[in-house]
Formats: structure tokens, sequence, C-alpha cells
């Protein structure tokens, strides 16, 4: 063995550690060089997977909430019956006083109308609201009175076949019951339906609601879209 390789031995095993650290910082500066020359490689999107099966996933994807809002929409009352012509008239008791009643033949009050229709015509609610009350008296035969709501009370009658019970809660257009000739006092007019609205306790003339000129205001919640 030279003289040389002895030095370079005798070095290499005096300065082990040295070596190691140096060669350590050599590998650590390549590895920072390589990764700092990496061309700038745009991200790759992550593919679309189909779902042909249409099977659900396990990805549950949060659905967004719907938002509601309100709005104010007008609900009308409706003709509570299909009718031929309109018989004894309301008598308001400032312009119209009396009216003839054939069956008893004499001149008097009458707090609502009469409008005549085929014996068995469906009478239905006119606006949603609670029954008050179910009667069957001789003077006006069958009766049904429904509370509408908004102070407003109407008592229909001269029925036949009553559908409805004492605090049934009944829909806007809901049957309750057909048109007959059992309002003993205004048998002579035939086959009608007498209808009496209250409003706050007094009588008003109900042709307006039967006309569908009276409304309601009520809030409704939709969807905001
Ligand atoms: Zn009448």
């Amino acid at each position: 063995m030279s003289n040389n390789q002895n030095k370079f031995v005798k070095f290499v095993k005096n300065n082990v550690a040295l070596l190691l650290i140096a060669f350590c910082a050599v590998a650590i500066f390549a590895v920072v060089l390589a990764v700092g020359l990496q061309p700038d490689v745009p991200p790759i999107d992550e593919p679309v997977v189909n779902n042909p099966d249409n099977t659900p996933s396990d990805d549950v994807t949060p659905q967004p909430t719907p938002v509601i809002k309100t709005e104010i929409v007008k609900v009308y009352y409706q003709c509570p019956l299909v009718y031929e012509n309109e018989g004894m008239g309301y008598t308001d008791g400032k312009d119209v006083l009396f009216v003839y009643n054939s069956t008893l033949n004499v001149w008097k009050t009458h707090e609502g109308v009469d409008l005549i229709a085929d014996e068995g015509t469906a009478v239905c609610a006119m606006y949603e609201g609670t029954v008050l009350d179910v009667t069957e008296t001789y003077g006006m035969g069958g009766a049904v009175t429904i509370d509408h709501g908004n102070g407003v009370v109407a008592t229909y009658a001269s029925l036949s076949n009553v559908q409805v019970v004492k605090g049934q809660v009944v829909d806007k257009g809901e049957k309750i019951a057909l048109v007959s000739t059992s309002a003993s006092y205004e048998f002579v007019d035939g086959d009608h339906l007498h209808l009496e609205v209250t409003k706050d306790g007094k009588h008003v003339d109900p042709m307006p609601y039967v006309n569908g000129e009276i409304y309601n205001q009520k809030e409704v919640k939709v969807p905001n879209n």
C-alpha cells in the first residue's frame, strides 16, 4: 500500500462523522434543487364518474334549504249553488223594507235571498268555515249555519239531505246539503236556497257574496323561486 493510500484511509477513519454530515448536506441540496426545477404542472381535474345505475352515492351533497316567502292573496267567496233566478230579495230596512211573501200572503221583511234551483241541486259552502248549527224548523226547513270567519256567518236554509254536523270544519265549495222546499214559510216559491248572511252580527245583502265580489286577504307561504 502506498503512502498516499495510507494517508487517505487514515483520513477517512478519522473523519467518518464529518464525511457523513457532508454527504447528507449534499444529498439534501440535490433534492431541494430537483424539486425547485420541477416544471409547473397544471393540476389534473378529478375525473367525472358517471353513475349509470343511478344508485345512491355515499356522497351526500347537502341540499340548499328552500327559502320560503309569504304572499298576500285574495280568497273570494263563491256562489253556493247553480241557480236559475233570484226569488224573494233582501230587505235592507232602508231602501227595501218589505217583499211580498206569496206563501203567507203578506208583505214582510226578508233578511236573506231566495235562489231558485231544481230540486236536489247541491248546496255548497261559499267559503271555508265551521258549522255553528244544524237545525230543522217548520218555517225555514233544514238549515245550516256556518261561521266563515272575519265576522261573517251564513245561514243556508230550505235544505234537505244535510251532510254536515255541528262543529264540523268545511272547505270552500264543500257540499253541505240539497235544495228543497222544506222552508214551509216559502213553500209556494218552490225549490230554492234561502240564504242569509250576517257581518259582525248584522244582516247584510248576501248577493255580493253569491256573486263572488267579497274576499278575504290571506297570508300564504310560497317557495321563493
Ligand atoms: Zn227566503
